[in-house]
């Protein structure tokens, strides 16, 4: 029996990684996805690899007529849109001074302006279609705690913890349910970035904080995006429909490590 049969969801920042596993664990119970990014030319591809369940559109969710015009194809291909997966996120590092500003606002812009702007205009979107909607929001154990070197994504990850409560609190009383997933350390391309900038900081060979990283996790390795795909199904499915605003942790343990 699939949980999803029917449903149509539009997942921020799919092109790759994280999202793009939503994507087809989504597919494969039923929904028909958006596949959405900045990043157009590789959302092609990466539907080219899922089949007809899925399509793929650009969007910039700094932007917010390309969230309009999202939302607007998205509806026009699969029906109104009943599940949103806020995904779209940059990382971001540096030590504490040299933190630039034009840095912190294109982090808070994607990270935290995107996604409490695409959660509202999809909200708006469910509200004029009467759809019981669910909305997911990508969060991290780095919005539960600091890093030392990671402070403005940190602070970003922990905006999108506290959005998801208010926006929950408000929006269930439009039958719209708002929660959002914590992973630890998912491994992928993000982690190329976040490898390098730690290389060089800490002057540690190129993958050697990712190992260190990896050792760290109670469960014993990294995430791997699959990881994350039950409570990401779980949490758009009906079973869920009596959970609001909450953040669950996906980590392998590493919130208690
Ligand atoms: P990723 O970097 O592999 O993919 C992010 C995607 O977002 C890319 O396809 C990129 O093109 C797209 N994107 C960037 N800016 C955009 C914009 N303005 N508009 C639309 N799309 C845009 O990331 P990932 O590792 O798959 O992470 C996915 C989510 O999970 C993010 O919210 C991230 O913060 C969160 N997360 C990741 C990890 C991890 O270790 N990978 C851990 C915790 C939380």
């Amino acid at each position: 029996m699939k949980r999803l049969t029917g449903k149509t969801a539009l997942i921020t920042g799919a092109a790759r990684g994280i999202g793009l596993a939503f994507a087809k664990a989504y597919v494969a119970e039923g929904a028909r996805v958006a596949v959405a990014d900045i990043d157009i030319q590789r959302a092609q591809g990466a539907v080219a690899g899922i089949g007809a369940a899925a399509f793929a559109v650009e969007m910039d969710v700094t932007d917010q007529q390309s969230i309009d015009q999202a939302i607007v194809k998205t509806a026009a291909q699969f029906g109104p849109i009943d599940i949103l997966i806020n995904n779209a996120a940059i990382f971001s590092a540096a030590p504490f001074v040299e933190i630039e500003r034009a840095d912190y606002n294109r982090v808070f812009d994607i990270n935290v302006a995107g996604a409490l702007f695409t959660m509202q205009a999809v909200a708006k979107h469910m509200i004029k279609h009467g759809t019981k909607g669910r909305i997911i929001n990508m969060a991290s154990q780095a919005g539960r705690r600091g890093e030392p070197l990671v402070a403005v994504y940190c602070a970003s990850k922990a905006a999108i913890i506290s959005l998801t409560q208010s926006a929950g609190l408000n929006l269930i009383s439009h039958g719209i349910n708002v929660n959002a997933i914590a992973p630890g350390v998912v491994d992928g391309e993000h982690w190329d970035g976040v490898d390098a900038f730690f290389a060089k900081h800490e002057g540690k060979p190129l993958g050697q904080k990712k190992r260190e990283v990896a050792a760290a996790v109670p469960y014993g390795r990294m995430g791997r995006a699959e990881d994350l795909t039950g409570m990401a199904v779980f949490l758009a499915s009906d079973e869920a429909k009596y959970i609001v605003a909450q953040t669950y942790n996906v980590d392998g343990g590493n919130w208690m490590s």
